[in-house]
């Protein structure tokens, strides 16, 4: 295990933006971390980077999580697949695909690592990881003692738990568990583009859905490896019903999701279209022409410049809509 001097982490986020790490460590076991910790309490765990926007240089020793291996319980009914935080995310779905283990699918193509994937309760086309999440194993960097995380404590919402609130920056999350099914499968079609996919099949397949998942991002979502971006960058807002009445008035169209009686959430990229900025580029930094949602670095622009345009889509939104946009991207 060594630490690096000033390394330039452009090949570590997705969004492809240079500043540099001062420290950097990458770390491939569970003990060689522990050993770390004891002795280094100011760092900064990076996953796969495709939730981060980096404006400056991290000052803290930067972490590059390595862990890998996957372990299964069967049991008669279900399996108990645990892998470790390196894991690739896409990578874990694709093989209990092949095995059969149904419960991943719809998450398949999400970028990044296994042990980022319950901060913000990744989800995709009806699915989130809280609906297969069994426990998690973290570390609390402050002790160095391990703690599980059951399906409560970490208080799953939206884009959203525990560890991206009051556990901010203080557990390492080392393995995740899914609870995941090997017969009677119990499938999420409801999206409708999965649907239109799938429209020949009755009862589609674990692999087939993952399939159609795997066309359907290819052909809306731009690929990191040729432009730079970390997926969606703001989430969907949630208003509230008055605000959206008031709104119908003046857009009729308005495309909305009811949460409940008094609650109604609005695509963050429908509103972001709507205030102009689909397509627009900013010198290096810009919007994606298909998707208002993702902002993309179109070669060196750097994370002040994402985040200045991101403030500038804020205020537009809050002026047109009375909506206040948050950021769904870490920035750091
Ligand atoms: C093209 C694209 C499409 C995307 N689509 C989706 C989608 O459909 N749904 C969705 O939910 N997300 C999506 N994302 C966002 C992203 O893939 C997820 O948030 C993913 O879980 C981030 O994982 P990562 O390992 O890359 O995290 P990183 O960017 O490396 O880290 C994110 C944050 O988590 C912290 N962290 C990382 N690992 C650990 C750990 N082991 N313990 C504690 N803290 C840790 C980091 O310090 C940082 O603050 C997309 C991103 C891209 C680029």
């Amino acid at each position: 295990m060594k630490i690096q001097q000033n390394i330039s982490l452009k090949p570590y986020n997705t969004f492809g933006i240079h500043t540099n790490a001062k420290r950097f460590i990458s770390v491939n076991s569970l003990k060689d971390l522990k050993e770390l910790i004891a002795s280094e309490k100011n760092i900064f765990i990076l996953g796969g980077g495709s939730n981060i926007l980096l404006t400056a240089d991290v000052e803290k020793l930067v972490v590059h999580l390595n862990t890998k291996g996957i372990i299964v319980n069967d049991f008669n009914d279900k399996v108990l697949v645990t892998a470790e935080a390196g894991e690739n995310w896409h990578e874990l779905v694709l093989w209990c695909v092949s095995q059969n283990y149904g419960g991943l699918e719809n998450l398949a193509l999400i970028p990044g690592n296994v042990g980022t994937s319950p901060i913000q309760n990744i989800g995709a086309y009806g699915v989130e990881i809280k609906d297969v999440f069994q426990q998690l194993e973290a570390i609390e960097i402050s002790t160095g003692k391990t703690k599980i995380f059951t399906n409560e404590d970490c208080n799953f919402g939206y884009r959203n738990s525990v560890f991206k609130n009051e556990l901010k920056g203080k557990y390492i999350i080392t393995n995740v568990t899914f609870k995941l099914t090997k017969k009677n499968h119990s499938v999420n079609i409801s999206y409708g583009a999965i649907r239109n996919l799938l429209t020949e099949k009755e009862n589609p397949s674990i692999k087939e859905i993952a399939d159609a998942v795997i066309a359907i991002r290819q052909s809306k979502l731009p690929d990191p490896k040729e432009i730079g971006n970390s997926g969606s960058f703001f989430k969907n807002p949630v208003i509230q019903v008055e605000l959206f009445k008031e709104l119908t008035k003046k857009y009729p169209e308005i495309p909305h999701y009811i949460i409940s009686e008094n609650e109604i959430k609005i695509p963050a990229g429908w509103l972001i279209e709507q205030c102009g900025f689909k397509g627009k580029r900013f010198g290096d930094a810009g919007v994606h022409e298909k998707q208002a949602l993702v902002l993309v670095n179109y070669n060196n622009a750097s994370g002040k410049e994402i985040y200045d345009l991101a403030q500038k889509i804020q205020q537009s939104v809050m002026q047109n809509f009375k909506i206040a946009l948050e950021v769904e991207v870490n920035i750091i």
